[in-house]
Formats: structure tokens, sequence, C-alpha cells
């Protein structure tokens, strides 16, 4: 088989069943059904972790958040560098001739620092390796400070003196916007994640390598609050300063909103997600355009899931383990899929999302990856089921463990040994009963055995 581009575009905290692909009752991803018969859906796809620094040593190099390694001494919040033994997709891809190219969206939880930038020609992460200037000079001037003070608070507070002061920002913006009426959506230029810029980014590299095999990963973050859609994209127009200050409040202190409002919270998510999938589009576009589409592997994710007061909860707090926070959207355009959407049941974890592109990219094999490919399914030749296990781990403190088996999941506190429940078919969370834990305990053990044995063969 000849080697196929790849392209990976992950939606920070895009939950699946909010995309009309899974059968959600608005046209969200409408802009890219056109490419849809060439794709495969799996319904069933996890997240290995989260929050987004959690997730994306699973995503992108098959290995756990609890095998990264700190980035240094003094660090709080901790393990957040890729363990140096893992090999990440643009590794391996790199190794095989591809030219690699991200872009993070500027994200502060994906640095260079952490190892994200491994294996790739052309980064852009944090600190605008872009070389893209900002529109004055003032503007450049603040927005490199700020750059480079978040860049260093990444290893310095706890995770609720960063939610606070991402929380305090976004108030203090939406109340000068609502004292003064004006329109800010930035501050002190840190914003800057104009997905826009991202997808021009990776379609001028995609033009640029389209002679070579290229890898290209981009990641957007309009589902993510706080949320902005492109007004072309948005479900509403009604959504006031008030109501963005209300709705960042009432996320930051896991406080209910009322119908109205909740509403809101609503429209700007799946506008949010709508915009995104016109970003995607683009790429699409490209890729039809240089007549690169039977040769280019596209693959769409997301980080994590993302709680609209489902469960009476927002966003993702690390010891709830409902759909709506671990599952995530998982679809795969492959020139050998032709009569899509094709849709797979079989449960994956973003774990296998590594071994599986480098093998549908052209048969390649990565040894290094904990999970395992599940690249037969989507050509056809192994129907079977190989995953009967999905694990997730967050690392809190404190932390928990979750296993999906079964259409059930246990959750575990590994902190204090406790058992916090098993949800059922229909996601209800219920006692465990004494065979759960005991099963449960024997396949935690074994597990944790397999990591100990990935890691010892190839640490050196
Ligand atoms: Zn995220």
């Amino acid at each position: 088989m000849k080697k196929l581009n790849l392209v990976l575009l992950t939606i920070d905290a895009l939950r699946p069943d909010h995309l009309t692909t899974y059968g959600y009752h608005r046209p969200t991803n409408e802009a890219i059904s056109p490419f849809e018969k060439n794709m495969v859906v799996f319904r069933n796809a996890y997240t290995y972790s989260f929050p987004t620094v959690r997730a994306f040593p699973a995503l992108l190099a098959s290995t756990w958040p609890d095998a990264c390694s700190n980035e240094t001494a003094w660090q709080y919040f901790k393990k957040t560098r890729l363990p140096k033994w893992s090999q990440t997709l643009s590794e391996t891809l790199k190794q095989n001739g591809y030219h690699c190219t991200s872009h993070t969206g500027w994200s502060n939880f994906l640095t260079s620092g952490q190892g994200y930038a491994r294996g790739v020609d052309d980064f852009v992460g944090m600190l605008r390796q872009d070389g893209v200037s900002a529109k004055n000079g003032i503007d450049q001037i603040t927005s490199a400070m700020w750059r480079r003070f978040i860049y260093s608070f990444r290893y310095f507070p706890s995770m609720n003196f960063v939610n606070f002061l991402d929380w305090f920002a976004h108030w203090m913006r939406e109340s000068l916007n609502i004292i003064f009426k004006a329109e800010v959506k930035e501050v002190g230029g840190v914003s800057g994640r104009s997905s826009e810029v991202v997808t021009q980014y990776l379609n001028e590299r995609i033009k640029t390598h389209q002679y070579e095999p290229f890898f290209v990963w981009g990641h957007y973050h309009d589902a993510h609050v706080p949320l902005y859609p492109s007004p072309e994209h948005a479900f509403t127009d009604k959504v006031t300063s008030r109501d963005h200050r209300e709705i960042g409040t009432a996320i930051y202190r896991q406080t209910p909103l009322n119908a109205e409002r909740h509403q809101k919270l609503i429209d700007l998510y799946d506008g949010g997600i709508r915009s995104a999938f016109y970003q995607i589009r683009r790429v699409f576009d490209q890729l039809k355009t240089l007549n690169l589409l039977d040769k280019t592997c596209v693959a769409i994710s997301s980080d994590h899931g993302c709680a609209l007061w489902d469960h009476q909860y927002w966003s993702y707090p690390e010891h709830y383990f409902y759909n709506e926070s671990i599952k995530v959207p998982l679809l795969i355009h492959h020139p050998q899929v032709t009569q899509g959407p094709k849709m797979i049941d079989t449960p994956v974890s973003h774990l296998d999302l590594t071994p599986s592109l480098v093998e549908l990219c052209g048969n390649l094999k990565d040894e290094r990856s904990f999970g395992s490919s599940f690249a037969p399914f989507l050509i056809g030749k192994n129907p079977l089921i190989s995953r009967e296990e999905v694990w997730l781990e967050t690392l809190g403190p404190p932390r928990y463990t979750c296993l999906i088996k079964d259409e059930e999941k246990i959750v575990f506190c590994n902190s204090t040994k406790t058992f916090i429940g098993k949800h059922d078919g229909t996601d209800q969370l219920i006692p465990t009963t004494r065979s759960d834990e005991i099963k449960f305990l024997d396949l935690l053990a074994k597990y944790e055995k397999e990591k100990a044995k990935h890691v010892k063969q190839f640490q050196r």
C-alpha cells in the first residue's frame, strides 16, 4: 500500500451527541456532509483522561498521563511532559519520511516543553512559533508578554488558581463590555485563538508539502468556553455580555443556570461546533482542490466531552465519568471506505488512535504505542471485537479509574481505595456489587501489570 498523507483535526471539548452525524437534531456538522460517504464513524470512542493536558498523551503518543513526568521540580500541576520512552505520532511518521506540521491553536496545555513538538517540522504552540505577527506594535508587545507570562504559569499554580484566573479575566472583560457597551472578546491579546488562522496555516502547509508524504495536526477551540461562534454559523444572536458573564460564573462555580440562559449556552456551544466544522470543511476543500483526497486519511476527534448540566455539573470535573464527559467523536475519512458513513459500535480508546493512524497511512507499525490498532475495522478485513475493556484514569488528586466493559462502567477512587459505583446501560450511577468489585480489582491488577511491562520494555 502506498503511503497516505494524514490530517488530524481535534476540537476541544466536543461531545459526539451534539453532532448531526451522531443523531443530533441540529445541523452542527453539515459542512462536511458531502465527505461522509468516505467516512467511518465510531459511536463509542472514549478519551483516556481529562482535562486537555491529561487527554493528549493518549491521543498523540498512545501513552497514559501517569507515565508523564514533571517539567520542573517545583511544579504543582504535575506530570505534564510526555515520557521519553514514548513515541509521538509525529516521530513515527517523521521516521517514515513524512513532513510533520502541528498547530495547537495556541493551547497553553500543549507546549513544546511538554514534548508535543517532538518529531514536528513546523510547530505552532503557546509562544507563537508561526511567526504570524499581531496587528500592531502594542498588540505584539502585550501579546508576547501575556504569552510568556501564561507559559511560565503552566508550571507553578494549582489548577484551581488557573481556573480562577480564567474565570476572573472572563468576568472582567464581560463586565467592561456591559459598562461600555463594547464587544471585546480578547484580553490583552491573549486569546488569538482564531480558528481561521489555524486553518489558514494548515492549508498553506498542505499546499507547500503536497508532493511528499505529510502529516498535519490542528487543534480548534471553537467548542470550548468562552464560546463566541462566528456570526454566520451561530444559532442565536441574542446573547448579551451579561449572559456571557453569568454563564462563565455558573460554570466556574458549578451552579445551575436559569432555563433561558441554559438554552443560550447550548446555542453558543452548538454554534461553536458549527463554526469549527466550517473550518474543517476548508481543509477538505483544500485537499480536494489539490487532488489529494484519495491520497489522504483525515481523522476528526476531540480531547474529551463537555457536560451541560445533564447530570448537574458543567464541563468535566475529574470525578464524573458520565458519557457527556468521557465520550468523544471519532470520524475517519479514508479513501478505501466508499459506502459510508460506516457506523462502528465497538468501543475504542484514544490510546488506540496513534497505532491505528500509522497503520491506516501505510501499514506502518509503532511498537511503542500502548494501545492497539483498530485499522482492520475500517478497511473491513476484521470485523471482530479486539478491545473488551476500555480504561480511563484521572490524576486528580484524588485519582480515579474507570473501567468500561460489557456496556457498564465501574468507577473506583484509587486514592481512597473505594468504589464510587457502577453506571448501568442508561448511564445511571448505581452501587457496585461485591462480585463487580472483585472482578474490577482483578482486571485492574492485570492492567497495571501490562503498563509496568510496557514501560520496562522501552525505558532505558
Ligand atoms: Zn480540552
